[in-house]
């Protein structure tokens, strides 16, 4: 502390200053709580071994904990060619083309030739890792129950531990039926003139979604670009009337845990890692100009908690599918909030959140006023009302 502070609060003892300061030290904040909750069970956690197969881990190693891989060997398989590049999402090998994710607008759009190169399953887990195992699951479901317990629905009726979501065509939908959301996640099909699975959207169709309509005076949204749409999206965000203050890269991994060399995206470079811009929607009263510091409002300065790093690393799974964690994130981030999902899909539904998007089946809402809009709006459509 400095002399001017002292100055500044002079009906206070050096004492009482101490005592004050002692007892703020003390405080709990929300990094220390999240830490003390994630070392409230034990967790197993199993990294992969450097050795990756089991059989080369026996050659150096008497006892070994890790998490080893055993190779798939087919008739065709030619172990002289090395590993594949995709691995476990390889559609050249059977087991993971009968993936039935693949199967809900997610086809195969390589080859599906057998391939020769090695693919690889992870070793049965001894029985004591067997016994561990429930664990993980147990864990995520306690610390995320206990983080996130009655937290949801606070600007509507509580749409409480279940997932709700609407299928439709987000070019024509009425948003004026959803209410508002604090928090707004969205992976669009952007136009990057790449074959994808699913129809794409093209820019205007993307400057026309009435994104801070959705918002309060405050708001999140994150964003993920790739491509072109790193610049597009950008350009949206201040269109839409949003700052961006971060962005999250999630570094892709393949199932042995190594960095992806051979993605099925880019053009120049190989895409190891894809990009989250995550914006804030600025209240009316804040200035629109560059030069005026953008937290200058204690609402936005109140969410800068820095609880999360702005690095995922996780495994690559469907096209287009991103990783889980960034869910917790971005829950973190807003925490008392209602949340919407754009352009989710079936594995995206999530308690907490509403997902809408063009492959989600017939539609689920717990919200009973949203169900009211939306049965009025859209009386031809079928909506299911649970809770
Ligand atoms: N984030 C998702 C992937 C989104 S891919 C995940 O983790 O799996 C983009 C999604 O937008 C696809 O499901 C696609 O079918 C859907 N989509 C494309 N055009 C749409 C439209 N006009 N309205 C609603 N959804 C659309």
């Amino acid at each position: 502390m400095n002399e001017s502070s002292a100055v500044a609060g002079p009906s206070k003892s050096v004492e009482e200053t101490a005592s004050e300061l002692q007892s703020l030290l003390l405080k709990e904040t929300a990094k220390t709580r999240l830490r003390r909750l994630a070392t409230a069970v034990p967790v197993p956690f199993n990294p992969v071994c450097a050795s990756t197969t089991l059989t080369a881990c026996r050659a150096v190693r008497q006892q070994c904990t890790k998490t080893h891989y055993e190779p798939i060997l087919r008739p065709w398989t030619d172990t002289s060619l090395g590993y594949c590049s995709y691995l476990n999402l390889c559609y050249g090998e059977p087991m993971f083309r009968n993936n039935p994710s693949l199967g809900e607008g997610n086809a195969p759009r390589g080859s599906t030739k057998e391939c020769r190169y090695m693919h690889f399953q992870v070793v049965p887990t001894t029985a004591k890792q067997t016994e561990l195992t429930p664990g993980i699951s147990h864990f995520s479901t306690t610390i995320r129950s206990r983080l996130f317990d009655g937290e949801d629905g606070t600007m509507s009726q509580p749409g409480k531990r279940v997932g709700q979501w609407i299928n439709c065509d987000l070019r024509r939908f009425d948003y004026s039926v959803l209410g508002k959301f604090h928090v707004i996640v969205a992976d669009p099909p952007w136009d990057i003139h790449m074959a994808l699975p699913y129809g794409t959207m093209t820019d205007d169709e993307m400057r026309r979604l009435p994104i801070p309509a959705l918002q309060p005076d405050w708001g999140i949204l994150a964003l993920w670009v790739t491509g072109r749409a790193m610049e597009l999206g950008r350009e949206l965000l201040s269109l839409w009337g949003y700052r961006r203050v971060d962005e999250l890269v999630w570094v892709k991994v393949n199932q042995l845990q190594r960095l992806i060399r051979t993605g099925r995206t880019g053009h120049w470079l190989n895409h190891t890692c894809e990009h989250l811009l995550i914006a804030v929607k600025l209240p009316p009263s804040h200035p629109r100009t560059e030069d005026v510091p953008w937290d200058t409002d204690p609402t936005l300065r109140a969410l800068r908690r820095g609880i999360d790093t702005d690095v995922v690393v996780a495994e690559v799974r469907e096209t287009s599918r991103k990783p889980d964690e960034v869910y917790g994130i971005i829950e973190r981030l807003a925490p008392q909030s209602r949340r919407l999902e754009l352009f989710g899909r079936k594995h995206n539904i999530r308690p907490g959140w509403l997902t809408l998007g063009n492959q989600l089946g017939e539609s689920q809402v717990v919200e009973t006023d949203l169900y009211d809009r939306l049965t009025k709006r859209y009386p031809e459509q079928k909506f299911k009302l649970v809770g």
